[in-house]
């Protein structure tokens, strides 16, 4: 049965399909009519292979892929790459899983993608995690040096993660880097996140599918289409940091008020990611860690998130306008006309310097002037 039957079978219609292929396009900055080339790659009876290596993971990245209901993320995952290997998913284990490894990396050799899921410890020879009486290390080395790409899922694989937390007791190393270490030139693209969104990830495979190229990278390894924002300059809670309302404490009026976490200890400004854009879960508006009420904890950004304290000031990057809100308020008073958007450039000017006197009078502004202004 061809890939369009079968997911015509689980309910997404071929229109639904182009559409969400369309929308891909969107997101990795290609043009809309390269809906059709993504659908028509992807719906190719060659199914490109993949192994997935879990190392020092809590397999919230495969949930993540799991979880997402709308279209079914995980089917069309599932019929789009013939995943050879995948420990939690496999049918098999023990033995089964291993050959079935080795199976696929013989026949498959310079052509398959190897995701990895976690960090990988180096220190006393590795031995804090072992596959089949090897270590993750040594089996990271081998698959990494016959594969076509290295896709680093989540921030564990990306940069260390929860294991490499201070003082970390294992050696947890990205998995880019313990390639590096031992000469391996495969390429490797970061999509860190704790968990990291799926639409990144299908996004990224199926730029890979349809270019046979990987999407251009920022100095992390990781897709621009991405991360190639700071999380602050999307967040909907931004006019309020321009415009000075904050919330000083969780359940507080400010907080509940919906004002900027930023004193709160959000990362946002110093975090790059495209959470605010897409959100998680297919369920609509404020589905993201801001939108809850929660600071960005920084998860995707290296020295940032399980590096820094949690509520520790950010240290902003810098100050640009939101890349996606259409006009910008000027006050209570002025709301009504607004800084329309078609005057980008000025407004831009503006805010970023609105931004910056914001910033550093954030430390000034007392909690008791603030509320006043409420
Ligand atoms: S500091 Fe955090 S909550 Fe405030 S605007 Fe920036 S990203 Fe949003």
């Amino acid at each position: 049965m061809d890939f369009m039957s079968v997911i015509e079978k689980q309910g997404v219609s071929r229109r639904d399909f182009v559409k969400f292929c369309t929308g891909v396009a969107v997101t990795l900055g290609l043009p809309v009519s390269m809906g059709e080339r993504i659908a028509e790659a992807a719906s190719s009876p060659k199914r490109p292979p993949v192994l997935w290596l879990s190392a020092q993971e809590c397999t919230g990245c495969t949930e993540t892929l799991l979880r997402t209901n709308h279209p079914t993320l995980e089917k069309l995952i599932l019929e789009l790459i013939s995943l050879d290997y995948h420990e939690t998913l496999n049918a098999g284990s023990g033995h089964q899983a291993e050959e079935a490894r080795l199976k696929s990396m013989k026949e498959n050799e310079g052509k398959y993608i190897l995701v990895v899921d976690g960090s990988i410890p180096v220190k006393d020879g590795g031995i804090y995690c072992k596959i089949g009486g090897q270590t993750v290390q040594s089996i990271l080395e081998d698959m990494g040096s016959k594969a076509a790409a290295v896709i680093a899922i989540g921030s564990c694989a990306s940069w260390g993660g929860v294991p490499s937390a201070d003082p970390n007791p294992t050696g947890a190393t990205p998995a880019h880097e313990v390639l590096k270490n031992k000469g391996i030139k495969t390429p490797v693209i970061n999509i860190p996140g704790c968990p990291p969104n799926p639409y990144n990830f299908l996004s990224t495979v199926l730029y890979f599918l349809t270019l046979k190229k990987l999407p251009e990278l920022d100095d992390q390894g990781r897709p621009k289409f991405a991360y190639g924002r700071l999380i602050h300059e999307n967040c909907e809670r931004r006019p309020h940091f321009d415009a000075g309302r904050f919330a000083n404490q969780f359940g507080d009026e400010g907080h509940r008020k919906g004002y900027c976490l930023y004193k709160l200890g959000c990362k946002g400004p110093e975090t790059h990611a495209n959470c605010p854009v897409i959100l998680f879960n297919d369920i609509g508006a404020g589905a993201w860690p801001v939108g809850t009420g929660h600071p960005c904890f920084g998860c995707t950004e290296k020295g940032v998130g399980f590096t820094l304290p949690l509520h520790s000031p950010a240290r902003p990057k810098y100050i640009t306008p939101p890349a996606l809100f259409d006009e910008v308020l000027p006050g209570k008073e002025g709301a009504s006309s607004g800084i329309k958007s078609l005057a980008t450039g000025v407004a831009g000017v503006a805010i970023g310097a609105a931004g910056a006197a914001m910033l550093t009078g954030l430390g000034k502004k007392d909690d008791e002037k603030q509320d006043k202004e409420e």
